[in-house]
Formats: structure tokens, C-alpha cells, sequence
């Protein structure tokens, strides 16, 4: 644990809200950024998935990988994360 990153979130999640669109275009544009998230659900998806681009600003965070989203308490979006090789038996 690094001090001075406690929050109420994995310190690897971006929010939206707390980066400037510049930072985040060149996040993006270097790929940085591969998935989105919605912190209210707890779940991510691809940056183009229509069901993330409808949600708000504030509630919208940024992935650099799947490992971190599932590390931070995210489960899959159904609609476009689609892994039928990797998943497990539905769990639940
Ligand atoms: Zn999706």
C-alpha cells in the first residue's frame, strides 16, 4: 500500500470526473485506457459499449486493463464483454 492514495477505490481507478479531457485523449490515444466503468453498477465494458457512453460523467471511471477492473470489484458488462473461454460457471 503506497501512503497518501487512500480512497474508497482501488487506487488504480480513474475517475472521470478527476482528469482533464486532455489527459484523458492522451491516455486513450497511447491506449492507456482500455476499458470503462460505471462506479455506481460496478460494472465495465469497452469504451464503446453503448450502455457506458449513456452514463454520467461523475459516475464514469477508466480501466488500463480487465485485471484491474476485476481487481477493484467489477464484474463484466454482458453486453460486450463476452468471454465464453474464460469465464467460470456462473457463480452466483
Ligand atoms: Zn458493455
Amino acid at each position: 500500500m503506497m501512503p497518501g492514495l487512500e480512497r474508497d477505490e482501488a487506487p488504480s481507478v480513474i475517475r472521470h470526473s478527476e482528469i482533464s479531457d486532455q489527459r484523458l485523449w492522451r491516455l486513450l490515444r497511447t491506449q492507456k485506457i482500455r476499458f470503462a466503468g460505471n462506479r455506481k453498477l460496478k460494472i465495465y465494458g469497452t469504451l464503446s459499449c453503448t450502455s457506458g457512453r449513456r452514463m454520467k460523467r461523475e459516475n464514469r471511471v477508466f480501466f488500463r486493463s480487465e485485471s484491474e477492473a476485476v481487481a477493484a470489484g467489477y464484474r463484466a458488462c454482458k453486453r460486450c464483454m463476452k468471454h465464453p473461454e474464460a469465464l467460470p460457471s456462473d457463480l452466483s
